[in-house]
């Protein structure tokens, strides 16, 4: 990419699309374009090949997608699979036909198989069974990929795919039924704080672990791949090291300075029991994760004090 280059960035009000417009900014992109989902829905395919035919946008960063925690990607299956398939079939395929110049598909790391060994390497893909809770939105995650990587060997295009470990940061979903275990959190210590509530409940056994990137580095990591890195072979971005839920919301709480009980609700379901993601490949491409998650909690709940506080 030149700094003049049209770049467009589908979900630039989520956590992974917002971080990679302030990325791009920080570098001195100026011509990126930005659509809500009410101005353009990437779900209907004649909205979709308007909006390519009209911008002709050279590169796309595909971070639009239907998110959501466990317990969402439990009750809400046939929307995951349904609107994550519609989202990147459509925006692949318009990017194809308008001859951009590469894209940019944002996985997750809930496309390796549940039990696979840790740390999650790029090549386990597709070698076992996928987690229960959520695996049609994997299915679909794994579909973009295989979309990805078979237009790049029948048509010659540069689209690579990219799986982030679990994110957290800025514009993050804070909505306590649909919302990711660390803004969940967040959340969870500040009410009971404020509220002086004596405990707080934390879903599961509190055993499992997980990795946490923030957006910001993520959105680095994608910004330089795009620059750095042509191939069919999967990137996982990550930092390489992973807590269990139990020392993350001690963490939390520790940062919010709540000083209640912790208790574990074991009704709720645990889950995948550890994702981790192997980053050998991200490193030697060169780049390499930067913020701590202290210093990414810290800012993670100012944010949440600034923006979600604030209007409540
Ligand atoms: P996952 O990484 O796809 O399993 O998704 P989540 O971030 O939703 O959950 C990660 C782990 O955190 C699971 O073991 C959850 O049971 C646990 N967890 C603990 N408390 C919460 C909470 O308040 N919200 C969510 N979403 N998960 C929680």
């Amino acid at each position: 990419m030149n700094k003049e280059s049209k770049i467009y960035v589908a979900g630039h009000r989520g956590l992974v699309g917002s971080a990679i417009v302030r990325r791009l900014k920080e570098q001195g992109y100026t011509n990126l374009i930005l659509r809500t989902s009410k101005e353009v829905d990437l779900r209907d395919k004649e909205q979709v090949d308007n909006f390519f035919e009209t911008e002709k946008p050279e590169y796309v960063f595909l971070a639009a997608a239907k998110v959501g925690g466990i317990v969402a990607n439990n009750e809400y299956p046939a929307d995951f699979i349904r609107d994550n398939l519609l989202i990147q079939t459509n925006v692949i395929d318009a990017a194809y036909r308008n001859n951009i110049e590469k894209l940019l598909f944002l996985g997750s790391t809930c496309i390796y198989p549940k039990l696979a060994p840790q740390p999650l390497k790029e090549d386990y893909l597709l070698t076992g069974e996928l987690e229960p809770t959520n695996e049609p939105y994997a299915i679909a995650k794994i579909a973009g990929i295989k979309m990805c990587q078979s237009y790049n060997r029948q048509y010659g295009t540069k689209y690579i795919s990219v799986m982030p470990t679990n994110l957290y940061g800025p514009n993050d979903n804070f909505d306590l039924h649909t919302s990711h275990v660390l803004p969940a959190l967040i959340r969870k210590f500040h009410e009971a704080k404020e509220m002086n509530v004596p405990h707080v409940e934390v879903w599961g056994t509190g055993s499992p672990k997980r990795e946490f990137l923030y957006s910001d580095d993520l959105a680095d990591a994608c910004v330089y791949l795009m620059n750095n890195y042509v191939g069919n072979e999967i990137v996982n971005i990550g930092v390489g090291e992973d807590i269990s839920i139990k020392e993350l919301a001690q963490k939390v709480k520790a940062v919010v300075g709540y000083e209640g009980d912790i208790q574990f609700d074991t009704s709720k379901p645990d889950g995948t029991p550890r994702k981790l993601v192997d980053v050998t490949k991200l490193n030697s491409l060169g780049w390499k994760a930067s913020t701590n998650l202290e210093d990414g909690l810290e800012k993670a709940y100012q944010w949440f004090l600034d923006n979600i506080t604030a209007k409540v």
